[in-house]
């Protein structure tokens, strides 16, 4: 009996304090300022959204250079959730990059996806012994982790891609579960990689393989599908756009499509993440508004998504109203 009623004391408080973490922390918007950037208290980059039970998850890095210092300082992600894309909770910092022991720093681009109760998020660090960047897994029982790392070493290396003798080509993973079961990793910088999953979501299930047919393919490639389409976006030339192919099979052959989302304002890079909410479909990404100059001190921003009839998407625009456009 003292167990239990000791467990739900434990319960309580941190019900409690992860609500007072939510209040100290309101990242967003107000009547007095515009929609976009949602996050304006912290400085929020490559957002990578996850739809779970009606809610959606928001994970994004954090930029967290000094004012005015040109250079990327990102060493934990964020997580945020809304259960109407308007309000936002922060919750507190998930993930550490300290978690994966064998990393050496940066906390880059991730994606978090969820499978058999299980929360899997793939992330970009640099590899303290190997070199260059490489993809860590961690794995929590709640999409608000706290998450540890699933492996005690990195998924992918520097060393087991050379389509480009880059040192940060393993970067910008995505992750995505087809209606089969099948699990899929794609990423990559310059040249895009992608690779099977097993189910336990914790090994390559084959060869690596070069994504063929993306034109001026950068980075931050984003896997979504509807109506038996698959879409490949991904960040296109630099400074950023965002363009994107189709296919019928994932295993391609890809067709590029064009541009859908032009470079973002005082941003050198962009990073978009594509979700179906509520049978609405959204763009998510990051701009560099709220900082003085652009690049390393982003924000992340929400517009809405619509296709044609063919399936292609229509381009995105940006805008300040964000989803309170009437
Ligand atoms: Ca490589």
């Amino acid at each position: 009996m003292k167990k239990v009623v000791c467990l739900a004391a434990m319960f309580f408080v941190a019900a409690i304090s992860e609500e007072l973490y939510a209040q100290k922390n309101k990242p967003q918007y107000s009547d007095s300022v515009p929609f976009n950037p949602i996050i304006r208290n912290k400085f929020t980059a490559d957002p990578a959204a996850l739809v779970y039970n009606d809610t959606v998850y928001l994970y994004t890095g954090h930029d967290e250079a000094p004012k005015g210092e040109a250079r990327y300082v990102m060493q934990e992600w964020l997580c945020y959730s809304s259960t109407d894309m308007l309000n936002w909770k922060e919750h507190p910092s998930p993930l550490n990059v300290k978690a994966f022991a064998w990393a050496k720093g940066d906390a880059w681009a991730s994606q978090v996806i969820e499978r058999n109760g299980k929360f899997y998020w793939y992330a970009a660090v640099e590899h303290k012994t190997i070199g260059g960047k490489a993809i860590g897994v961690a794995v929590a029982d709640k999409p608000t982790g706290p998450f540890t790392d699933a492996l005690g070493k990195a998924l992918v290396t520097n060393d087991m891609t050379k389509a480009t003798s880059i040192w940060w080509d393993d970067i910008d993973p995505t992750v995505y579960i087809d209606d089969d079961g099948q699990a899929y990793l794609f990423w990559g910088n310059t040249k895009c990689y992608y690779a099977k999953l097993k189910e336990n979501m914790l090994e390559l299930d084959g060869p690596i393989q070069v994504v063929e047919g993306l034109q001026k393919f950068t980075e931050a490639p984003w896997i979504h599908k509807r109506n038996g389409w698959y879409y490949l976006s991904y960040a296109y030339q630099f400074p950023e756009k965002i363009a994107y192919a189709m296919s019928r099979n994932i295993n391609g052959p890809w067709e590029y499509k064009g541009i859908l989302n032009e470079v973002a304002a005082n941003s050198n890079t962009n990073h978009q993440s594509i979700i179906e909410f509520k049978s609405k479909w959204y763009f998510i990404y990051h701009n560099g508004v709220l900082a003085d100059h652009g690049g390393f001190h982003r924000s992340v921003c929400i517009d809405r998504l619509y296709y044609n009839k063919d399936g292609t998407m229509k381009r995105v625009v940006m805008t300040s109203e964000g989803l309170l456009k009437r």
